[in-house]
């Protein structure tokens, strides 16, 4: 498979996208240098690999609604990534896009074990959101043999599962809602805390 051509008139305004990311994230949550973005050049399906035009790695989610507004605007393709274990590709950038990786929103928010509810940030990897519980006798069932590494975020877009879902379901089963950006940088909420539930 060949990787679609970048666009030029893109690639062009690489200093202007920069700045502006620069302008609404850390110092060090926008990676340009080529020896960095070339840890983001593909996921697990290692046949096909494509440096990105640069990596933007928010902490919150306003931080990912102002790269996903200035993106938006700027008409640059963005790529979500979690940890970057699928085997489909589906992390794969193109040379003109940015990929916006969600390991440093690591938290978790929230616990309510009454309700057997945990709030986590997308990039919590899964098995540490069991850890997050364990103490209390729970655990979180979808477990992918990637578990150690894979994030939350990832597992909800892939609806991933283990050997668990036989007894308990895939992600989707176990998902009661999530606070999302659209690619404006809106942020909205679907689902909630129980069903029918709307709201976190
Ligand atoms: C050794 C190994 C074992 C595996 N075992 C299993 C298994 O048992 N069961 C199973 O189901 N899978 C398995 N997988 C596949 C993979 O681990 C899962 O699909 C996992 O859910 C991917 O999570 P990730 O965080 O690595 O996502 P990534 O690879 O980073 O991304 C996967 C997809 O999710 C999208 N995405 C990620 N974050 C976001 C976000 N914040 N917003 C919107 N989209 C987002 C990406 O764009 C991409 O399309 C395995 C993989 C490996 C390498």
């Amino acid at each position: 498979m060949e990787m679609p051509a970048p666009d030029a008139a893109i690639l062009s305004r690489k200093p202007e996208l920069v700045a502006r990311l620069g302008a609404v994230l850390p110092e060090d949550a926008v990676i340009t240098d080529p020896a960095e973005t070339l840890a983001y050049e593909c996921d697990a399906l290692t046949a096909y690999r494509c440096p990105p035009l640069a990596v933007v790695l928010p902490a919150t989610t306003e931080e990912v609604a102002a790269t996903l507004a200035i993106c938006h605007e700027m008409g640059v393709p963005v790529v979500p990534r979690g940890s970057g274990t699928s085997l489909a590709g589906g992390a794969l950038p193109t040379a003109d896009s940015v990929v916006l990786g969600v390991a440093r929103m690591n938290a978790v928010l929230e616990t309510d074990f009454e309700n057997r509810f945990v709030r986590v940030q997308a990039g919590r990897t899964n098995l540490s959101v069991t850890g997050a519980v364990e103490d209390e006798g729970f655990f979180y069932a979808p477990d992918p043999s990637s578990q150690l590494a894979c994030a939350i975020s990832g597992n909800i877009a892939m609806n991933s599962g283990g050997a668990h879902c036989l007894k308990y379901g895939v992600t989707t089963n176990n998902l009661m809602g999530v606070r999302m950006v659209l690619m404006d940088g809106t942020v909205i909420d679907l689902g909630g805390r129980a069903s029918r539930c709307r709201g976190l």
